[in-house]
């Protein structure tokens, strides 16, 4: 079974994405600060992270470039697929997100829950 770690500060969303994300056969963990993401990178190995970027504490930008210059803990992170889903939708931002390291960058406004489930089966083949 894969293993999604769902990094977001909106309990809502966590609830609605973690429970479509759940029927869809995957296992879900949520963190809702950056803090708490990279605590649990170092716990175990997840097979993709759904990254917000606006966190509390350590922004998703500095979760982002802590994964890629992989400094959480000695952990091998190469495996990992980074999906950024954010408010923030300008190119630049967009752009930032890419360069960063993440397969994906969705809006959050441009996809509904399926929609993001649809993008992540895609991503992770299965
Ligand atoms: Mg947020």
């Amino acid at each position: 079974m894969k293993k999604i770690l769902l990094a977001d500060d909106d309990p809502l969303l966590i609830q609605v994405y973690s429970n479509k994300l759940k029927s869809a056969g995957y296992e879900v963990e949520a963190a809702q600060s950056g803090e708490e993401i990279l605590r649990r990178l170092l716990e175990r190995k997840f097979d993709l992270v759904l990254l917000d970027i606006v966190l509390p504490e350590i922004s998703g930008w500095e979760v982002l470039e802590k994964i890629k210059e992989r400094r959480v803990g000695s952990k091998n992170l190469e495996d990992l697929k980074i999906v950024i889903i954010s408010n923030l939708g300008q190119r630049s931002e967009v752009e930032k997100g890419l360069k960063l390291g993440a397969v994906k960058y969705l809006v959050k406004s441009h996809y509904t829950p399926s929609q993001i489930v649809e993008e992540v089966k895609q991503i992770l083949g299965v």
